[in-house]
């Protein structure tokens, strides 16, 4: 038996990495996924995507978003970081599902590497205003339907995302924050 950690509340060998309950105390360790949201914003037949910057994924491309705050309703998340990524002030105008990705590079499946990510679809509103964040983002671009760039980003699902947007629709935001 290899010990990987240690109990964070008795400090106690733990058998395994999380979820794992302390043998010696009692204490739950979890390993939770973290939530995430992105735009899928699109006009005139094309979608906005954005090249990333920084690692995992270096150089894909992929939806603005990314990692909820803590108390940020998701629509809040893709309206703040796709003004940050993008330059512009977006419009969510219907939800399109969530979808659950490794947040890796390559094989390697690390705890605590897992992103829930829910997906909105959204229209930008006027003319892009601010700097694009050049740490997040390399480059961004609209690409049409049939014209996506490569790779995309996250690997095992983005494709599915902007399917979905493009032949499915959305669905209506009955949760919009007031
Ligand atoms: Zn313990």
């Amino acid at each position: 038996m290899t010990t990987v950690r240690y109990c964070s509340a008795c400090g106690a060998g733990l058998p395994v990495a999380p979820p794992v309950t302390c043998a010696a105390c009692g204490t739950s360790h979890w390993s939770n996924p973290k939530p995430c949201a992105n735009a899928v914003i699109v006009e005139r037949q094309r979608v906005l995507l954005t090249q990333r910057a920084h690692s995992p994924w270096k150089g894909a491309w992929c939806s603005p978003g990314g990692f909820c705050e803590r108390g940020e309703h998701p629509i809040e998340t893709v309206v703040r970081e796709a003004l940050e990524e993008t330059g512009f002030r977006i419009r969510v105008t219907g939800y399109l599902g969530v979808w659950v990705d490794d947040y890796v590079d390559g094989p390697d499946h690390r705890e605590n590497e897992v992103i829930n990510v829910a997906y909105y679809l959204a229209e930008t509103m006027g003319e892009a205003r601010g700097d694009v964040d050049r740490s997040e983002v390399s480059d961004l671009g609209w690409f049409g339907w049939d014209e996506l760039p490569s790779p995309l980003a996250p690997p095992g699902t983005l494709a599915a995302v902007l399917q979905a947007a493009r032949n499915a629709g959305s669905t209506p935001l009955l949760d919009r924050p007031q």
